[in-house]
């Protein structure tokens, strides 16, 4: 059992392909507890990768119904059962997802039964779903570990939310994708660590046939440029700024970085890798062999 909070990037990309970045998904360890946030493409493939396996999960959240945060819920699903799987799964998401995950597993239904009745494994409940909405406030069933939902502006897609998660006097709050809120600003007061998504307008150029200006303009108006995302974090005091899913994913994460200093941060920061691990209380970064305090 983890003593202390662990936070580690699995997935830090965004729909576009990228070997680097994965889709988006989050691991949370903390009193005993495997809390999931979203499944995005690879999830499985980086929860082993990071040591993990989908059979230890506790506890799934999905944030919204963007198919980049939970395309590979089926997926999950069974390699998780491959593993070993003997309890049914808790997912939480709001309603729209939900309809998504829930539409997924039941086109999967023949395939599941047809892999239950040949395949003899010892125990089938690994593959049983329970399905819970998603809705503001604590997580309930998860002991010290307090995660708490809240709702962010990602509008059209609705409703969408980001989460605090404390234990034992640390707290980092997860932005989720959305345009900078009142909301996320409160949750973020004076918090350990903000993991925010990022849209990096300064590399996101017109590209005939793939986006125009006006696409651009779109997609950025429902997330946070670097600007922003610095800003927020000075303004709210959090001690610590990570970011995550990158867009683009294939960034050039020190112009990034350069970007978030002019625009006014100043305090520790991250640029989230696909792997890369944080611990509370000793505020430690570990990624690629390499361990720092942060
Ligand atoms: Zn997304
Ligand atoms: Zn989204």
């Amino acid at each position: 059992m983890t003593p202390g909070l662990a936070f580690t990037f699995l997935g830090t990309g965004a729909p576009p392909v990228s070997l680097r970045r994965a889709g988006p998904s989050h691991l949370v360890e903390a009193a005993g507890r495997k809390v999931l946030i979203d499944c995005g493409s690879g999830v499985s493939q980086r929860l082993v990768a990071a040591g993990h396996r989908g059979a230890d999960i506790d506890l799934l959240i999905v944030t919204h119904e963007h198919s980049d945060h939970l395309v590979d819920f089926y997926q999950l699903v069974v390699s998780s059962w491959h593993q070993g799987r003997a309890r049914p799964w808790r997912v939480m998401a709001p309603a729209p997802a939900l309809a998504n995950m829930r539409a997924q597993y039941e086109a999967f239904a023949r395939e599941r039964a047809l892999r239950i009745a040949f395949e003899k494994r010892p125990d089938a409940t690994g593959l049983d779903v329970q399905f819970e909405e998603l809705r503001e406030g604590v997580v309930a069933g998860l002991g010290e570990l307090a995660i708490d939902a809240f709702l962010v502006d990602h509008k059209p897609v609705e409703p969408a939310f980001g989460l605090a998660i404390a234990l034992a006097g640390s707290r980092i709050v997860f932005s989720g994708d959305t345009r900078l809120t009142p909301s996320l600003e409160r949750a973020a007061k004076g918090c350990d660590l903000l993991v925010c998504e990022v849209f990096i307008d300064s590399q996101m150029p017109i590209v005939a046939g793939v986006r125009s200006a006006q696409t651009v303009a779109a997609v950025q108006a429902y997330h946070m440029t670097p600007a922003v995302v610095a800003q927020l974090a000075a303004r709210t005091g959090a001690r610590a700024l990570a970011l995550t899913h990158l867009v683009p994913p294939a960034a050039d994460t020190a112009a990034l970085a350069r970007e978030i200093r002019a625009a006014g941060y100043a305090g520790p920061l991250i640029v989230g890798e696909d792997l890369m691990r944080l611990d509370w209380p000793e505020r430690l970064l570990s990624w690629n062999g390499a361990t720092l305090a942060f």
